[in-house]
Formats: structure tokens, C-alpha cells, sequence
């Protein structure tokens, strides 16, 4: 796509700016946790009324338990390109009433404005500027937005995977990294639980009768934390930790919560097993494990790097410059990446603090970061 639709596309969603600001601003006032899915379809039926404003064939997949998600189709070109965006926040029913979006020194404040929001407003206008330039998108477009990403996507990962296995590349709208960076890769994250069983006793009458499990756990989480290398990416965190019933009671069990991040699928590969087969260090003591990888590394590979790559280029012929960097924080986008679709994150608008009461939008940048989208969309 020559230089010049660059600009014009550019240009258009400036001009539509304010008018993003106030979609930005009707989404964010509709509550949608993840967990409450009375709220949940009440914002899914609105954006669904969007999507249909702007010529799209809309579905509502429906699901008893979860939020009813949302397949929006646009264009009729050769082959598929996927747009995920998710709806759920991590704020409660209520919360919008309490804080409600407002504006100040350019930013949005709101609950779930950047997380993401803020990359559901960007897509519904890539695609109504691109309409109203008669311009249309190289391949067909579906953008699929899901309404439990924020719990794991438990009930939407199917869906998700079955659409990106249809596609030649993934754009993920979730907050940009800091300074407006795309995401290339995003850590793997591993869920466990360790039980440890030992036997209790009066710590005065009995002490030597008794099995401490606080004992045994104090040993695993040195051994569990010691499996960390930072050099590689590989993070083990015992982030709960439980034992015992009361001071004087030899401890008879022990639970500890562990997260695991992973930059490769290879170092998950290593590192599982390692913590699946603990052993105990007392002979006398049982211990239990239970996990699994919750969502595979997104790994900074070729295809990812690709698509930035392509990103930037139309970034540069709009004058945006884009960055790119890796995160942590695992998304929908680490589950295409690991089928071996090019993925590419963060697309979504400049800004901080996701998940916190300080969360915000810098505004300037939803008319750029949409027009990067709707760049991408006329060239994949
Ligand atoms: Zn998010």
C-alpha cells in the first residue's frame, strides 16, 4: 500500500479523535467484570451494536457460565487476519459508578480505560475510517472479543485458538509497554500447588512425635526460589504460603502457591519437571505437587519480529516511531504465538498503571495507534 493511504488514514483518525474519546468513554462507564456475567453481556450486546454501526457481521457466542463473547467480520479478502481485543476488566459490578471515565491533561481515567478498553475503541475505528475511505482490508478481518481473558481465558482459548489456526497473523490490542512499545515476546506462566503432609503434636508435651510441615516447606521454597535465573527469564515466585493451626501445634500441613514465568518454551520444558517432582527432604513427609503451564511462552521469534517489523514501516510512513519489548504479564496473543501464527501485542494506546485505581489513557495517542492497526489491516 503506497505511502500516501498511510497519511489519509492517519489524518481521518485525528480528525475522529474526540469521538473515539467519547466511545472510549461510554465503554468504560459499562462495568464488565470478568466474573459477573449478567454485566458482562450487558457490555457485550453494546460493543456488539458498535460493531454493527460500522458494517461488520457481528456473532454472539454465547456461553452459559462466562460473558458472551463476540466475532466481529469485516471484509471479504483472500484469507483471515485476527484482531483480539477482551472485554472483561478486573473491576467489580459498581466500580464505574464510584470512578467514572473523566479527563484531565490529555489523559482518560477509568476502570479498565488502558486494559483494554482503550484497544476496543482503536479497533472499531480503524475499521470506520477505512470504510469511510472506501478503503478496504487486504484480508478478511475478524476481530474477536472475548470476556474472560482477565481469569485465563478459560471458556474463550478454544476460540481463540480455532480463529488464529485460520489466520496469517494476530494483532493483540492490549496496552502498549512503557513509552508506547509493541510487544514481540511475552513470558510463559506455570500455576502449581504443593501440599506438604506431615504429623502434628503438642510442640510442649510431644514435640518429637510430631512432623513439621512449615519445617519441610521452609526447604522447599529455598530449593523452589533457587530454580530462578534471571539471566534467562526463568522466575519461580512461592507467592502463598500456608501452614499450621495454632503456635503450639507441631505444623501437620503446608500449602504453598507458586508462579512460574518463562521466556521459552524450552526452559518450561526444564524447569516443569523439576518442580513437579519435588522431593521431600524429611523421609517422613509427603509432598504433593499439582500445575501445569497456563498459557505458553510467546517467544520473541522470526514471525513475531516480522510483524513488527512491518508495523514500523508503516509507523514510519505515518511519522510514528514504534519501539518493540516483551513483558512478563502473559495475554491471549502467548496462546497464537505458540501454534506458530506471527503475533504481534501492545497494540493497543499509550498510557499506565493497568489493573490499578491510577489507570489511564493517554488520549493523543488513540487516533496513532488506531491508524497503525488500520496500516496493518490494508497490508496483511
Ligand atoms: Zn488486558
Amino acid at each position: 500500500m503506497e505511502n500516501g493511504s498511510h497519511k489519509r488514514v492517519l489524518q481521518a483518525l485525528r480528525d475522529s479523535q474526540e469521538e473515539m474519546v467519547r466511545t472510549l468513554e461510554e465503554l468504560t462507564n459499562i462495568d464488565s467484570p470478568s466474573t459477573d456475567k449478567t454485566h458482562m453481556d450487558r457490555f457485550s450486546a453494546a460493543l456488539a451494536a458498535k460493531w454493527k454501526e460500522n458494517g461488520a457481521t457481528v456473532h454472539t457466542i454465547e456461553h452459559d457460565k462466562y460473558g458472551n463473547h463476540l466475532k466481529a467480520e469485516w471484509g471479504d479478502g483472500e484469507g483471515q487476519v485476527l484482531v483480539l481485543c477482551h472485554m472483561d476488566t478486573v473491576w467489580a459490578a459498581g466500580e464505574t459508578a464510584k470512578r467514572p471515565f473523566r479527563v484531565e491533561d490529555g489523559k482518560g481515567y477509568g476502570p479498565g480505560a488502558y486494559d483494554m478498553k482503550g484497544g476496543i475503541v482503536e479497533a472499531l475505528y480503524a475499521v470506520k475510517v477505512l470504510s469511510g475511505l472506501g478503503l478496504g482490508p487486504k484480508s478478511r478481518v475478524v476481530v474477536l472479543c472475548n470476556s474472560d481473558e482477565e481469569i485465563g481465558s478459560p471458556s474463550s482459548r478454544p476460540l481463540i485458538e480455532d480463529e488464529a489456526r485460520k489466520s496469517k497473523a494476530v494483532l493483540v490490542l492490549e496496552p502498549s509497554a512503557q513509552g508506547g512499545s509493541l510487544k514481540t515476546w511475552r513470558k510463559g506462566v506455570g500455576m502449581f500447588e504443593v501440599t506438604i503432609r506431615g504429623r502434628a503434636a503438642h510442640a510442649g508435651a510431644d514435640y518429637e512425635k510430631g512432623v513439621s510441615a512449615a519445617q519441610e516447606a521452609a526447604h522447599q521454597i529455598l530449593h523452589l526460589h533457587n530454580l530462578t535465573d534471571l539471566d534467562e527469564g526463568t522466575t519461580v515466585n512461592v507467592g502463598i504460603v500456608r501452614s499450621g493451626t495454632r503456635r503450639n501445634v507441631v505444623a501437620e500441613e503446608a500449602i504453598l502457591g507458586i508462579d512460574l514465568r518463562v521466556k521459552t518454551q524450552e526452559a518450561a520444558n526444564r524447569v516443569i519437571p523439576k518442580i513437579l517432582g519435588l522431593k521431600a527432604v524429611d523421609p517422613r513427609v509427603s509432598v504433593s505437587v499439582k500445575g501445569e503451564l497456563n498459557r505458553p511462552p510467546m517467544e520473541r521469534n522470526q514471525r513475531n519480529l516480522a510483524l513488527f517489523q512491518l508495523a514500523r514501516s508503516i509507523g514510519q510512513d505515518m511519522g510514528i516511531a514504534l519501539s518493540e519489548s516483551g513483558t512478563g504479564g502473559g495475554s491471549d496473543g502467548n496462546f497464537t504465538s505458540a501454534l506458530g501464527i506471527p503475533t504481534l501485542d501492545g497494540l493497543g494506546p499509550h498510557g499506565d498503571d493497568a489493573h490499578s485505581t491510577g489507570e489511564y489513557v493517554l488520549l493523543s495517542s488513540l487516533p496513532e495507534r488506531a491508524a497503525v492497526i488500520a496500516g496493518l489491516l490494508l497490508n496483511l
